[in-house]
């Protein structure tokens, strides 16, 4: 039973023995019993009070435990982070239980010079170097380096470090604690990885949605697109642009006496062909289905029709070589005027066309 209860049922008892004893006194007239009762009731209180004398002082309420009573071991292990002393005078490392885990080596492993030229083969002369550079800090500062860890390979550890001095002035000791950041650095890997596989998937996307497939040339889209900015620049520049639109002759009599397919290698071929005669600044694009463009900037009218004669023949020497039918086309020209957005430049362009059509085909024209 708990001394607290014990007490109250004592204290209880004698208060009953005390009234009972003033009851008796007045209703029975006696003196003796209620003399004997009063002796019981003192002998009782009596006890309590010793009881009460000897009872022990409250134990004060012990402060709570300060943080580095905690086992540094055991918080080592719980953070992952190793501690590492170095002397600069002896060359002497200290090592904890956890950095040799960290290494993949037996605890409380001697870090001799054998053991550290084995955990770091390549780069034990370097991070001495790396110390020396910092001997004079008084700041922490962080050293990356490489290990070989027996278990897991090469391994990269950050080593957040401190030197101390001495009263003179001199440095001691450093003292690391370090953590295997290799897992970080690969993930930080993976997703720059992931990162740039989505650019370069993006950016073929991109090409595809700008590209004809059977040409390999840009298509009548991005065709338009690059139109609209070379004639801006132009504007800009004040510099002439030149604009050739051309077309297979016959193509559908390519077609009929040769096959889709072979009318296929064809376009094909014109692809290289126009690739190979387009200079550096130039734009050429398949726009329709035999039908192409060439976007010549600074070109003038003379340059253009020079470009477009050049090209004419290319394409006719070009497919008669070709493992395939040969064709020729017809080609147009238009210079950039004062008042042509990319429409117009284009209708006037495919006009001269026609009028090559109308010619007889195979040859080149100018717009009006
Ligand atoms: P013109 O000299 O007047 O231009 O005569 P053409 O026969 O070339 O012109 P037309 O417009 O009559 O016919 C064009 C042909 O081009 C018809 C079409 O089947 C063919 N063609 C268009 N796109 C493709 C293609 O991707 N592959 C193939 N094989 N043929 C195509
Ligand atoms: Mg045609
Ligand atoms: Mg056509």
């Amino acid at each position: 039973m708990p001394t607290s209860r014990v007490d109250t049922a004592l204290l209880a008892t004698a208060w009953l023995l005390v009234c009972t004893t003033l009851f008796m006194l007045v209703a029975a007239g006696h003196v003796g019993a209620p003399l004997w009762l009063m002796l019981t009731a003192h002998v009782v209180l009596g006890a309590l009070i010793q009881r009460h004398a000897k009872r022990k002082p409250a134990p004060a309420i012990s402060p709570p435990r300060p943080l580095q009573s905690l086992n540094a071991s055991l918080a080592d292990e719980l953070a992952g982070i190793g501690r590492l002393s170095f002397d600069p005078a002896s060359g002497r490392h200290r090592w904890s239980r956890e950095f040799c885990r960290i290494a993949g080596l037996p605890p409380m492993t001697a870090p001799d010079e054998a053991c550290l030229e084995a955990l770091m083969p390549q780069g034990l002369k370097q991070m001495r170097v790396t110390l020396a550079r910092h001997a004079k800090d008084r700041e922490t500062y962080t050293v990356e380096f490489e290990i070989e860890n027996p278990q897991l390979g090469t391994r990269l550890l950050r080593a957040r470090a401190r030197n101390m001095f001495s009263p003179e002035g001199a440095c001691e000791q450093v003292l690391m604690v370090v953590r295997d950041v290799t897992e970080d650095y690969s993930q930080v890997a993976r997703i720059e990885e992931a990162r740039a596989a989505a650019v370069r998937e993006a950016e073929e996307a991109r090409q595809q949605a700008n590209t004809d497939a059977l040409t390999g040339l840009a298509n009548r889209r991005s065709a338009m697109q690059s139109l609209d900015r070379e004639i801006m620049r132009a504007r800009q520049s004040g510099e002439p642009l030149a604009l050739l639109v051309f077309d297979v002759d016959h193509f559908k009599a390519v077609n009929d006496t040769h096959g889709h397919a072979q009318g296929d290698l064809v376009l094909a071929e014109m692809g290289g062909i126009i690739r190979r005669q387009k200079r550096d600044g130039q734009f050429a694009a398949r726009v329709g289905g035999e039908e192409f463009l060439m976007i010549l900037p600074g070109a003038d009218g003379r340059a253009a029709s020079a470009a477009a004669e050049r090209l004419r023949l290319a394409i006719d020497h070009g497919t008669r070589m070709a493992d395939a039918p040969s064709v020729t086309v017809s080609v147009g020209h238009a210079a950039l005027g004062p008042g042509d957005t990319s429409l117009t430049l284009f209708a006037r362009a495919d006009e001269a066309l026609y009028a090559a059509k109308r010619g007889g085909r195979n040859q080149v024209r100018l717009a009006a």
